[in-house]
């Protein structure tokens, strides 16, 4: 903006440099975008585990399932039919039944998880995020996450490796195995084929959790965006694997709150490598 006008014959000149206030528009608009978006995307990560668990639910409460349920009481009833046989029956029911439970559980824990994620960015919004730091064995908060994570990348034929250090670090132990199972759990969704793998390693100040994988990676455009909350890269890979675009943001979050740090660096076509940087447990000096 420029101005100009006279006073007492002398041109008075104002420059204001706006440069600042269109690149904090732009952000803003680029955040309500983002937002909207969200809402789209957020509404489909939370009808698809509902239609589950509805599905489920109208197929238990179907009337075919409950006949035959009767049927087989009746049989027990009469007396006539085979035990062997109705063992078979029994059988097949409660496994039908269980495969329909196990499906509702997986559904519900994962709108658990979305809301939870709701949570969190909006205590992140408001600044009321806590953590609370203390003294853990790596191992105690490795080794669960590790062994829940294998089972979901060996069903995806991927290999996965896990390499850790002895030692303690200073943290909340919940919220770093939130943070581990957010990298470790996109590794895995992102990855086609290949291999994916935590590795541990403690020095004097800090811990390194670092995750790697042979994914899509993420193109130099994107790198710093990614930790953006609701961003998403707009890619075929992020499509198919679905998500909400909030795990990194709360991790980044969590991280820095316990007086560490997450960084990436990735390859577009090559992978993918996500370190969590938390401070060390300084062995206590006895009094
Ligand atoms: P979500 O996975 O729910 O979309 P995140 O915040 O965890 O949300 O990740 C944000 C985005 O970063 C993802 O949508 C994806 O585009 C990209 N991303 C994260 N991890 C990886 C990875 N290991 N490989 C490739 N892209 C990734």
């Amino acid at each position: 903006v420029s101005d100009r006008r006279m006073q007492d014959g002398c041109y008075v000149g104002l420059y204001v440099d706006v440069t600042e206030l269109s690149h904090a528009k732009a952000a803003a608009e680029a955040a309500s975008e983002a937002k909207t978006n969200f809402m789209g995307v957020l509404s489909h990560e939370l009808r698809t585990p509902l239609t589950v668990i509805l599905g489920v639910a109208r197929i238990a409460k179907n009337p075919r399932l409950l006949k035959s349920s009767k049927t087989m009481l009746a049989a027990i009833e009469d007396g006539n039919t085979d035990p062997a046989d109705i063992k078979i029956m029994m059988e097949e029911m409660f496994d039908q039944f269980s495969n329909l439970m196990d499906r509702t559980i997986q559904s519900g824990d994962h709108l658990l998880y979305l809301i939870n994620e709701m949570l969190d960015i909006a205590k992140i919004e408001s600044g009321s995020l806590t953590v609370e730091s203390a003294a853990h064995n790596i191992a105690t908060i490795v080794d669960p996450v590790a062994i829940q994570l294998k089972t979901l990348s060996q069903k995806k034929g991927l290999s996965f490796e896990v390499v850790r250090d002895t030692g303690q670090v200073y943290a909340d132990k919940v919220r770093t195995q939130q943070i581990l199972f957010n990298l470790v759990g996109n590794a895995i969704k992102f990855t086609e084929s290949g291999h994916v793998k935590l590795k541990v390693t403690a020095n004097q100040d800090n811990v390194l959790f670092e995750v790697s994988d042979s994914g899509p990676g993420i193109g130099q455009s994107d790198i710093e965006s990614i930790f953006d909350v609701f961003f998403q890269v707009d890619s075929s890979a992020t499509r198919k694997a679905g998500g909400t675009g909030m795990g990194l943001a709360i991790s980044r979050n969590l991280a820095e709150l316990q007086g560490g740090s997450l960084t990436v660096e990735s390859t577009a076509g090559v992978g993918s490598s996500f370190t969590l940087s938390l401070p060390s447990a300084k062995p206590r000096v006895p009094s």
